[in-house]
């Protein structure tokens, strides 16, 4: 009796002993994420905008089914609205992002009022999963010197999309999976929202499909890796970004 309780010690001290080496190479994701190589595969980044949204459960589902990864970046409103989805995304390895908390155009602000929209989200998304946000994508993708230098106060590089799926604007299953697999490439990263019904229903198929033709669904964060982004940077840089 004794002796099985030492070896029970025995056991839980080895595994103290090693969780906080864990926990620094991997500090957000599940044990179970197998490890993808964005410079030797082909990895594409599908991103969902203005969430949680109504079909965030189903989504998750269905990613879950299919393995694939996926990074959310969160409007705060409704992060405190829907938190339950929140704590899950993060549970299943997706990556969370802040998205504004009430998505207004950030350069239309003043910086106090571009801060407090980011700080709010921060603790909204920290409060319902636990993690902090590490990279910010502005609403519509608007952004200029002052909201960047907000940005790096926050030490975020800020993400906006390689390709639009124009889930938004045709609200058409058949149309958004054309649309995006004609401009999926690899280390692409996808604009789409789960609050668009038809963006969720055809979810299962796009994926699949997607899977065949060999891409690896990850977060932004492993497309992104090697770019060596820095706080306030923009990735990728739009058009004329130098000269502003
Ligand atoms: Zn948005």
């Amino acid at each position: 009796m004794s002796r099985h309780i030492t070896s029970l010690l025995a056991i839980a001290a080895v595994t103290v002993a090693l969780t906080p080496a864990i926990a620094q190479a991997a500090p957000t994701k599940p044990k179970k994420t197998e490890p993808v190589d964005c410079s030797q595969v082909k990895c594409l980044a599908l991103t969902f905008d203005d969430g949680p949204g109504k079909y965030a459960g189903k989504l998750l589902d269905t990613l879950k089914k299919y393995n694939a990864k996926a990074t959310f970046f969160l409007e705060g409103q409704y992060v405190h609205a829907r938190p339950a989805y929140v704590k899950r995304m993060a549970q299943e390895g997706h990556e969370l992002g802040n998205h504004s908390y009430t998505h207004p155009n950030f350069t239309n602000l003043e910086p106090e009022a571009i801060r407090s929209e980011i700080q709010k989200t921060q603790d909204a998304v920290k409060k319902a999963s636990g993690v902090t946000p590490t990279l910010l994508r502005p609403p519509y993708g608007m952004a200029d010197t002052q909201v960047s230098d907000v940005a790096a106060e926050f030490g975020m590089p800020m993400i906006l999309w390689t390709a639009g799926s124009r889930d938004w604007a045709t609200k058409n299953v058949k149309e958004i999976q054309k649309q995006t697999l004609s401009v999926a490439q690899p280390n692409g990263i996808i604009l789409m929202h789960d609050w668009v019904k038809q963006t969720v229903d055809g979810m299962p198929s796009l994926i699949k499909t997607l899977q065949a033709k060999g891409y690896h669904l990850v977060t932004v964060s492993e497309v992104i890796k090697d770019e060596n982004l820095q706080p306030g940077d923009i990735f990728p840089e739009p058009a004329g970004w130098d000269e502003k």
